[in-house]
Order: C-alpha cells, then structure tokens, then sequence
C-alpha cells in the first residue's frame, strides 16, 4: 500500500531520479542532477519554501510533487504553484498520481493556502485531463518568462526557441518491457552512447541495457502521468 508523506533530506537522490525522467519528457527542459539536488535542497527542510511530498511504496519512492509558496495580493493569502509532479512510468495507471495530488491539495487547504496553479505542456492533453477531474480548470492566462542572464548554463533550461518541440530528435524512448528510458540528451553509459545520439541513430544491434531488449520494443516516451 503505498503512503504519502512530506520528503526528507534522505530523499532526495529518490528525487533527483524522478526529475530526471520528467525533464526528459518536457518540451523544455533538460536533466542536470546537481542543480536538480541543489533545487531540491533549497525546498526540502525550508518550509518557507515550499513543500515535497513523496510517494514511497514498499520502502522505495516512485512519485513526487512540490507545492512552492507564493503570495497572493488579490486573494491576500498564501498560495502555491505545483511543480515536479512525477509517477515512475512502470507503476503508472494505479492512482498514485492521483493520491499525491489529493494529499497535495489537501495539505494546502488546511494549511490555509488559497490557490494552487500549475504549468503544462500545451499538447499533453492526458495532463490536462488529469488535473480537471482532480478540479483544476484551465486559466486563460499565458506564462511569459525571461532566463535571466545569471543563469549562465544553458543547459537545465532550454531556449524556447531551442525547445524539444522543434527537435524531434530529442524525443525519449521507453522499453515497454522494463520502463527504462532512453533520454538522447543523455545517451547511455552502459551501452556506452554518448549524449546526443536520437534513438534511430542508436547501433542496429543496441537494446535496452536493463532487461536486454530489442529496439523494437521501445514506444515513444509520451508525458502522461
Ligand atoms: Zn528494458
């Protein structure tokens, strides 16, 4: 029976695991585990923050949201924007996604916040219907926002105009098999892949490195939770 509860420190390589597989899914972003530690780091212990709830079944940890705390000066409350919200593919389609998302807003109504909001990709449409069976409705409003120049990577977060949309070839592959996950952003150590390699390029004779499998057993990664 798996049970919610609020992430702590030890957490957090748990963590950095399942962002690892939502940012590989994203339109916009890129997995880069020492700034998703460092995030996390500055979330999890500082309630003034935000919040990370965890899923843990059978002592592992296989789903995650974050609500991170916002002022409201309209309704003059607390509110939250829901972040990083990631059920392990192999255990999807059992309500876990579901279960956190109730836990979620529930901690927050009794906590006294106001409001939660929460991004999408704008074609996953088995998000969007996630979110409006659990009463989110979808706002008019549009998200702008500018990478400031500080931010001297370029790598966690992609360009918008350098988006996954455009580059088909970044498109992340799942054994169907095993639920291990081919990233082209990340390539594969075991089989040694390099970044960079799009799932067509990979060797006629490479299969999954954790259950062995044929390529052909790899359906495209969609986000859906
Ligand atoms: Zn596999």
């Amino acid at each position: 029976m798996p049970t919610i509860r609020i992430a702590e420190p030890s957490d957090i390589d748990a963590c950095v695991r399942l962002l690892h597989l939502l940012f590989s899914q994203e339109h916009e972003f890129v997995p880069d585990s020492s700034k998703q530690v460092a995030g996390l780091e500055m979330i999890i212990g500082n309630p003034s923050t935000g919040t990370v709830f965890v899923c843990e079944s059978e002592g592992r940890i296989v789903g995650m949201v974050a609500l991170l705390n916002l002022v409201s000066t309209a309704l003059g409350k607390k509110v939250a924007m829901l972040e990083d919200m990631i059920v392990e593919p192999a255990l999807r389609g059992q309500g876990i996604g579901s279960q956190l998302l109730d836990y979620a807003c529930k901690w927050a109504n009794e906590n006294e916040y106001g409001r939660i909001t929460l991004l999408t990709d704008g074609d996953n449409d088995a998000a969007h219907r996630f979110y409006e069976t659990h009463g989110f409705s979808r706002s008019s409003m549009v998200a702008f926002r500018k990478f400031l120049e500080n931010d001297s990577t370029g790598g966690t977060v992609m360009n918008q105009t350098e988006s996954k949309q455009d580059k088909p070839e970044m498109q992340a592959w799942m054994c169907e098999e095993c639920g291990y996950i081919y990233d082209p952003a990340e390539g594969d150590l075991e089989t040694n892949i390099p970044p960079g390699v799009c799932f067509d390029k990979l060797p006629g004779d490479w299969c999954c490195p954790v259950c062995n499998g044929a390529m052909s057993q790899f359906k495209k990664f969609e986000s859906q939770l």
